[in-house]
């Protein structure tokens, strides 16, 4: 589902971090459940908790004013962690960093409270 199918970034982003929980569990523990059922899960749990709680992006693990960067098979990726934008893929951390700066030039108005 897009952002636009749960109606917000932050669920969209929430659904995510549950389905991959799943995924990793299902394989380290050798579950054997299919893919179909973890996305079942997933979208289960994620309307469950979107129903009662107000859920927001705030990684700890990250520092105040940098974005998130991660890897995955398309390259690395960076999100504001601010508006949620996302970086396109690139081929290094470096690039994506390089993009964030870029990003929080650009949008200084709207980010000034944050950064
Ligand atoms: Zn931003």
């Amino acid at each position: 589902m897009s952002d636009e199918e749960w109606g917000s970034k932050q669920i969209e982003l929430l659904y995510g971090a549950v389905l991959d929980e799943m995924q990793w569990k299902n394989a380290f523990g050798e579950l054997g459940l299919p893919d179909e059922t973890l996305h079942m899960l997933a979208r289960a749990v994620t309307i469950r908790v979107d129903y009662a709680f107000a859920v927001t992006w705030s990684p700890n693990w990250v520092s105040p004013g940098r974005p998130h960067t991660w890897a995955d098979d398309d390259g690395w990726h960076a999100r504001c962690n601010h508006c949620l934008a996302e970086s396109p893929a690139s081929r290094t951390e470096g690039e994506v960093e390089a993009w964030f700066d870029d990003h929080v030039e650009k949008q200084r108005a709207a980010h000034e409270e944050r950064f």
